[in-house]
């Protein structure tokens, strides 16, 4: 495997490889992740990517299984869960996609498969990945067919050989999976510097925990914006950019009593959204009012958020 330090990573694996379709109306996309290292945003001046056709789920659901095999020791299947929830979470956060997972599954991510021998199981699992393919973390191809282009079966591969690596960071390995499960929905890699899904050079792991507007703008492109889409980008601005106050990045958001909030438990704060009106909290001091969410996002989006 790749023991490359970070910026040589960066200039080494400053690329994006993918196979374009042969056929009309079905195809196949390949997008993969490397080892990543820090990059200095230098704010929008482009644009996501989705694939050409704009291939989405049927009613926008993303069934998913996940394989254990070869899931590096030092992390146990339950922590894998929870972070490939979670980043499926930070993308329903903000677009009206769902992440479905429908239990573990003994059948391979089957990347490699050509259109007509795909077993049309979405599968989330560990390999070790070889050759050309060595120096990567993660690795998704996705299948689509019809007019318009539906989505049939999209894998990722996580590698086993950067397992121990990755298993040693939970946090990192969340953020390298939100970053595939952006090409599960066919979302490319983007020309813009400030998104998950640029990748030329990839961003930090610590970067990649928190979705930027680009990302939340592919995703919308295809499924249209979630119900909370506002407050959430104004959530991943504020985790990203006020860590005193809300702290860590990368939580997920949740539902109560009308309540559509993040609970950060470093800094032991909430902040919340409730018809329309930002709100934060301090556990055992006052309920803040911020602020409207729309007086409010266009700050969080001139942040890139
Ligand atoms: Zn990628």
């Amino acid at each position: 495997m790749m023991t490359v330090k970070p910026k040589t990573a960066a200039l080494a694996l400053a690329f994006a490889l993918s196979t374009a379709s042969s056929f009309a109306n079905q195809g196949l996309g390949t997008d993969f992740s490397a080892q990543t290292a820090p990059v200095q945003g230098s704010g929008p001046s482009a644009r996501f990517i989705t694939d050409s056709r704009k291939a989405t789920w049927p009613d926008a659901v993303v069934n998913y299984y996940y394989n254990p095999s070869n899931q590096p020791a030092g992390i146990s299947t339950d922590t894998v869960l929870g972070l490939i929830q979670a980043a499926g979470r930070k993308w329903e956060n903000v677009c009206k996609v769902r992440f479905n997972y429908l239990g573990t599954q003994s059948a391979d991510p089957d990347v490699e498969a050509s259109f007509g021998t795909i077993d049309r199981l979405s599968v989330i699992g560990w390999m070790p990945l070889t050759g050309d393919k060595a120096g990567f973390d993660g690795y998704v191809s996705w299948w689509f067919q019809g007019n318009p282009p539906s989505l049939v079966d999209a894998d990722m591969v996580l590698n086993t050989s950067a397992g121990e690596r990755l298993a040693s960071d939970p946090k990192a390995l969340g953020a390298l999976i939100t970053h595939e499960m952006g090409h599960m929905l066919a979302i490319r890699h983007s020309d813009v510097q400030q998104s998950v899904m640029f990748a030329s050079p990839y961003n930090s792991y610590s970067f990649q925990n928190t979705l930027r507007g680009d990302d939340a703008a592919a995703c919308a492109s295809l499924y249209g914006p979630s119900t909370f889409a506002d407050a959430n980008r104004i959530f991943n601005w504020a985790e990203q950019s006020f860590s005193q106050f809300v702290a860590p990045t990368g939580v997920n958001s949740l539902d109560l009593s009308g309540y559509h909030y993040r609970f950060f438990s470093q800094t032991n704060s909430y902040m919340a959204v409730k018809d329309n009106t930002l709100l934060f909290l301090p556990t055992g001091g006052a309920v803040t009012p911020l602020g409207n969410v729309d007086q409010i996002l266009p700050a969080a989006a001139a942040a890139g958020f």
